[in-house]
């Protein structure tokens, strides 16, 4: 481990405006990074070496020219390509946009070049976000880098690796569904999903328009909280946006003493992963030891939050898609030659079958005669399991409960069956509809002694508590030190 792994982003960035490094020094030490581990983790789709080079040393320019630094000056990160820098290639790592170089950048990335930060590269991801394990991108597979063999965890899978192994100390992912808390959750990192609105979404390739959230991944509560502070905040080209001034960086130095904590029996099912379960108790228990009270919240239908999330996700995301048709963007087939035959080539050859199979679903569910059975129905649900978090909170400050049911799985072991792949979801898609601020941070490891795989707690808010979800997740951070081990292949300990 090179000192540049061993700093987060907060301290990379007082180190560097102290003088002991240069931008470019540290951008060039992510490169190296990347370099040596991208070909066997594939986290990146794309590096722009020679862009975040000279980015870097324009900042390093800037520097000593007198200019005030930013609160992530030099600090390399990556961006999921679903993500829109001017220039770069946001192909969604779909064979539908592969080329796609949009004009213009998303609010939150500018915001993050504003801070200082500079952008590395894009990275894997399932196609359009659709997945939970990397295996649904069109151009391959990204490794865990705790065992080569599994996944680490999707959609946002490229950016939660590039963190945890090391190449970068944050990155941007998209949670929809629950891709940056599962991810999270299996590379051992933080991932922290805002309040639905608190991050403008201008700039972010649409999958499920209510649900889709910029979520940024860290090696630390306190990165995570910083890169908040940057990327919050309301936005004119976004009207989902709420007004809510953005999130403070100071977020995350609570303590755990007096706060109720809930623990809802739903997410503790009977088929729950036994390692899982001990591992996500034992860290409940240590917030008591730490002055929480633990009390039971009921949230009755959780098990209804995974067919909900499929019909309202899936309604939108075929909706959304439909600007993929061969004229506005990416490649086209020709097809019969007619208009509609050349649509349907072009969506035929560019999409792979996993989007296929949602924009199938998504167009069902919304058409005429079966809409108000399947899309109408699943928004009242929806509302329901809303008002349920908010019974609860009229009791408790937060919830606690697993990010995912299992560690991170084998690579194939759910590919062929989409339903068990969808109720990897189960734990975080319940937040996501009701548009709840949640964090995954790292509360232990199960497994064999040479053969460790991470696991994520989950700390879940009332809406707009963006702030004590972090702290809580500091506190308990701060209790325990599960964060400090680096996976094997990025240098750890066997
Ligand atoms: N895994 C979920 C899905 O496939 C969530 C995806 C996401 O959050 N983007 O839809």
């Amino acid at each position: 481990m090179s000192a540049y792994e061993e700093l987060d982003a907060t301290a990379l960035a007082e180190s560097i405006v102290r003088g002991e490094r240069t931008a470019e020094e540290t951008t060039a030490d992510a490169l190296r990074v990347i370099d040596e581990r991208n070909d066997e983790l594939f986290a990146f789709v794309s590096v722009d070496r020679e862009g975040a080079l000279a980015r870097a040393r324009a900042l390093d320019e800037r520097r000593a020219a007198g200019e005030a630094p930013g609160p992530l000056h030099g600090v390399p990160v990556a961006l999921k390509a679903n993500m829109c820098l001017a220039g770069a290639e946001v192909s969604c790592a779909s064979k539908i946009l592969a080329g796609y170089r949009p004009p213009y950048t998303a609010t939150f990335v500018q915001r993050l070049i504003d801070a200082g930060a500079v952008p590395v590269g894009m990275t894997n991801m399932d196609e359009f976000a659709m997945g939970s394990s990397s295996e649904n991108s069109a151009f391959g597979v990204t490794r865990n880098p705790w065992d080569v063999t599994r996944t680490p965890g999707g959609s946002s899978s490229g950016s939660a690796v590039a963190v945890a192994s090391g190449m970068v100390p944050i990155a941007l992912g998209s949670d929809t569904g629950g891709s940056v808390r599962q991810p999270a959750a299996m590379c051992g990192i933080v991932g922290y999903k805002p309040t639905y609105g608190r991050v403008s979404r201008y700039g972010l390739v649409a999958f499920g328009s209510s649900l889709d959230q910029v979520s940024p991944f860290a090696r630390s509560t306190r990165d995570a909280c910083r890169v908040m502070e940057v990327i919050s905040g309301p936005d004119e080209l976004d009207s989902t946006c709420v007004d809510a001034p953005p999130v403070a960086a100071g977020a995350g130095t609570g303590a755990l003493a007096g706060l109720r904590v809930g623990v809802p029996p739903e997410y503790f099912p009977d088929d729950l992963d036994a390692d899982v379960r001990a591992c996500v108790e034992a860290a409940i228990e240590a917030m008591r030891a730490k002055g929480a009270e633990i009390v039971p919240v009921s949230l009755p239908h959780t098990d209804v939050a995974i067919p909900t999330y499929y019909v309202v996700a899936t309604a939108e995301a075929s909706s959304n898609l439909a600007r993929y048709d061969g004229v506005r963007y990416g490649p086209r087939a020709e097809g019969d030659g007619t208009l509609q035959g050349m649509f349907a080539a072009t969506r035929d050859a560019g999409f792979g079958d996993e989007v296929k199979r949602r924009i199938l679903l998504g167009t069902y569910v919304l058409s005429s005669g079966y809409h108000e059975a399947w899309y109408g129905r699943a928004l009242r649900v929806r509302r329901l399991l809303a008002d349920e978090f908010d019974v609860a909170f009229q009791e408790v400050d937060v919830v606690a409960c697993p990010t995912a049911p299992t560690a991170a799985f084998s690579l194939g072991e759910k590919s062929a069956d989409p339903v068990a792949m969808y109720l990897s979801d189960t734990m975080t898609v319940p937040a996501s509809l009701a548009g709840l601020p949640a964090c995954s941070v790292p509360c232990g490891f199960v497994g064999a002694r040479d053969a460790q795989l991470p696991v994520g707690l989950q700390v879940i808010g009332r809406p707009l508590a963006d702030e004590l979800v972090l702290a809580v997740a500091r506190a308990f951070e701060a209790a325990t030190d599960h964060r400090r081990r680096p996976p094997r292949s990025a240098g750890g300990a066997a």
